[in-house]
């Protein structure tokens, strides 16, 4: 699988867009499928994100860190996990590898204690000034790493204030390695927080130690991970008397929550490593809901949609109130090309939502740009901005606004998307002659014309001149 977690994206990014009079749309249409093929992807996935945002929020409030943090899902197999500003990223490596939901929060733990104890802040503060993209692409994997040479890591330099990044294994050392002191301090924090919150720190130890051990599942020699957190004999030694010594050593995470770690995982390795990645994982209960999420979502992937629609309308039975299985459901209409009932499910799957994710109303927002009437084109737009809305940079969702106005013939309206869609991407050229385009045709000092204006004036920081 060349664009893993997008396929429905992709699929629909793919299509030519239908307002072809646009320049616009054709020049967003090429970027789209570069940016798929080139393996920068990060994973927009509502299921995955929500579950991740309720492993985190008590560890950071423990952790007295109390602005939000925005979790960043990397897609990349190997196994790493960090923070930078309000940003955290973590590798849907990491989440495949993790078999427990307590593995996962005790490196999230381990993270929030380099946080708190302000561990290579000044680095921190001006990586964390770059956007998303360019961090994704300098900072992870030595494929990224290339493919962003020319223009993203050159932008994180610049960002970063003249720290000169050789690329690869070295750039990720210096920029993200941490001292022995402090990996110290990060485990001692670490346990205080699952401590507060009622967990067990052995899920951490258990990371650390396959690391230790090098049972690493990645494929990768070594992971990211493992090098910017070293794991000494004595370092595992104190951690595993540390944990051990708490009351809540052998808690273990509530069946519920399994059930979703579980699924979630179904998802990734379905769409890293198709059917044998399902079967790999769950070959002891191949009969159990996530197994049958997985069996689900590899049918939609790589078989024919009546018999994919059967099987998710089976768990939509088992779960009528997972919002994520109506999601399918919409993912597996839109690929049978029926874009009205892929509207309705995926208007199910928004109304599910316990979170309100951006995400969700981005893809209800496309099935209803594919119908393509006027009434659903305006409809399209509400959703996809109520999705922008909570969601401000979700680079992807402003190709598909773009694509709704050019289809109304809002053609100002489609530039400015356009010049938002590069600028979260961190294409900031041409974000500013998309939004030099739009400002044009909007009215001087109304709200569109202001956006423009700000795109226009935004300095990258740290760039000279
Ligand atoms: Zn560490």
């Amino acid at each position: 699988m060349q664009t893993p977690f997008f396929s429905a994206l992709v699929s629909k990014v793919a299509r030519p867009f239908a307002a072809a009079s646009l320049a616009a749309a054709l020049t967003l249409s090429a970027s789209a499928s570069a940016f798929a093929q080139s393996g920068l992807a990060i994973v927009r996935d509502a299921e995955i994100e929500a579950l991740v945002r309720d492993y985190a929020r008590p560890i950071l409030k423990a952790a007295g860190l109390k602005s939000g943090v925005d979790i960043i899902l990397v897609n990349d197999r190997s196994f790493n996990a960090f923070v930078l500003g309000r940003r955290m990223f973590i590798n849907t490596g990491a989440l495949l590898q993790s078999e427990t939901p307590n593995e996962i929060i005790g490196v999230i733990a381990h993270e929030a204690g380099h946080i708190a104890g302000g561990h290579q802040e000044r680095l921190r503060d001006q990586l964390a000034r770059a956007q998303t993209m360019a961090i994704v692409s300098t900072l992870l994997g030595a494929g990224a790493i290339v493919a962003g040479a020319a223009t993203n890591s050159n932008e994180l330099a610049q960002a970063g204030g003249g720290i000169a990044i050789g690329g690869g294994e070295m750039a990720r050392r210096s920029l993200l390695g941490y001292q022995r002191t402090e990996e110290t301090t990060a485990d001692r924090s670490a346990i205080t927080y699952l401590e507060a919150t009622g967990q067990s720190a052995k899920g951490m130890l258990t990371t650390f130690k396959r690391f230790q051990s090098a049972l690493s599942l990645s494929g990768a020699r070594v992971d990211p991970y493992q090098i910017s957190h070293p794991t000494p004999q004595d370092r595992i030694s104190n951690l595993q008397q540390l944990a051990a010594s708490s009351p809540n050593y052998e808690r273990k995470d509530s069946p519920e929550l399994q059930l979703r770690h579980d699924m979630m995982r179904a998802k990734i390795a379905v769409y890293t490593d198709g059917q044998a990645g399902a079967s790999r994982l769950f070959r002891n209960n191949p009969r159990g809901l996530a197994a049958l999420y997985a069996d689900a979502m590899v049918t939609h992937l790589h078989g024919n949609p009546r018999s994919a629609l059967a099987k998710v309308d089976g768990l939509v039975k088992q779960q009528p109130k997972n919002p994520y299985f109506h999601e399918l459901r919409g993912d597996v209409l839109m690929k049978a090309n029926q874009p009205a009932q892929a509207a309705e499910a995926y208007a199910t799957a928004v109304r599910l939502d316990p979170v309100k994710s951006g995400v969700l109303p981005v893809s209800y927002g496309q099935a209803l740009l594919a119908i393509g009437k006027p009434d659903a084109l305006k409809k399209a737009v509400t959703q996809i901005r109520s999705g922008l809305d909570r969601d401000r940079e979700n680079a992807t969702a402003y190709r598909y606004l773009a694509q709704a106005y050019g289809q109304l013939g809002d053609i100002a309206e489609a530039e400015l998307a356009t010049a938002e869609g590069h600028y979260y991407s961190g294409a900031y050229q041409e974000a500013k002659i998309f939004a030099a385009r739009a400002q044009q045709k909007f009215k001087p000092g109304s709200p569109g014309w202001v956006r423009a204006q700000d795109i226009i004036n935004y300095k990258q920081p740290g760039k000279k001149k």
